[in-house]
């Protein structure tokens, strides 16, 4: 074998994960790629486009794009989809934010000796769990913080409040990628949008330039119809689906 890796798959990511898994002949066929090593450009290019279509938005653990790009090197060589294997044997005690914060609350730390608590577990342990699951400490920190909240301020914080919802207007002006990176849900609103407009009853979905069809989100990419350096937005009514041939003629006028 010229790879071996594993890719942990968590719940709450096993749908994206089944649903590329599901979309890799249409991802490699819209790409022609019948390669069995693919070049670093083409992977770049079908990650991105994986990312989009089943990635963005909020996802904790997150995404990494070397997952994809080594499943996608794996289709490559043997031409189907890797196995899952699932393990029901996690420790899940060590995953639990809530206990963390409760902890944190009963010894009544102060920011110094909270900052050094929260440091230790990150750095500490022997099968790192905590990394493994949050992927960024930011994520973790901020997971810390509504769990805080909730024990301080019982009753104010409610769940089912986005809590959330600030500068929509300035992220009109930014790609959808940059958008991601400050707000995955308004990311993943304005693709699912996009794509909405597109799908008729039989369920394809349709290029909005040469009216190619099919069922797979992967053939396709989201564009802005008034590009964004002559002043589109990112909001609904200024975009579309491309097919991906479409989407690069349109890119080089
Ligand atoms: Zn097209």
């Amino acid at each position: 074998m010229d790879l071996s890796y594993q890719v942990m798959v968590y719940d709450s990511t096993a749908a994206a994960y089944q649903n590329l898994m599901n979309a890799l002949p249409t991802l490699f066929s819209s790409f022609e790629a019948t390669d069995e090593y693919l070049p670093d450009a083409t992977l770049d290019a079908m990650e991105a486009q994986c990312r989009d279509a089943f990635f963005c938005g909020e996802m904790i653990p997150p995404y990494e794009s070397r997952d994809i790009v080594s499943i996608l090197k794996y289709y490559a060589q043997y031409e189907s989809a890797p196995q899952f294997y699932t393990f029901d044997d996690v420790d899940r005690s060590k995953l639990d934010v809530t206990a963390i914060a409760q902890h944190i609350w009963d010894e009544d730390m102060g920011e110094r000796s909270r900052a050094a608590y929260i440091d230790s577990i990150w750095d500490s342990g022997d099968d790192n769990m905590l990394r493994l699951f949050f992927g960024r400490k930011l994520y973790f920190l901020r997971q810390l913080d509504v769990e805080h909240m909730k024990i301080a301020h019982p009753g104010i914080y409610d769940e089912g409040q986005p809590n959330v919802k600030f500068g929509t207007r300035s992220l009109e002006d930014m790609p959808l990628y940059e958008i991601g990176k400050i707000n995955p849900e308004l990311e993943k609103n304005l693709r699912e949008q996009a794509f909405q407009q597109s799908l008729d009853k039989s369920g394809c979905y349709h290029c909005a330039m040469c009216g190619a069809a099919d069922r797979s989100r992967v053939y396709f990419q989201v564009d802005h119809i008034t590009p964004m350096n002559k002043g589109g937005k990112s909001v609904p009514e200024n975009l579309q689906i491309l097919c991906r041939q479409c989407n690069g003629k349109k890119g080089d006028q």
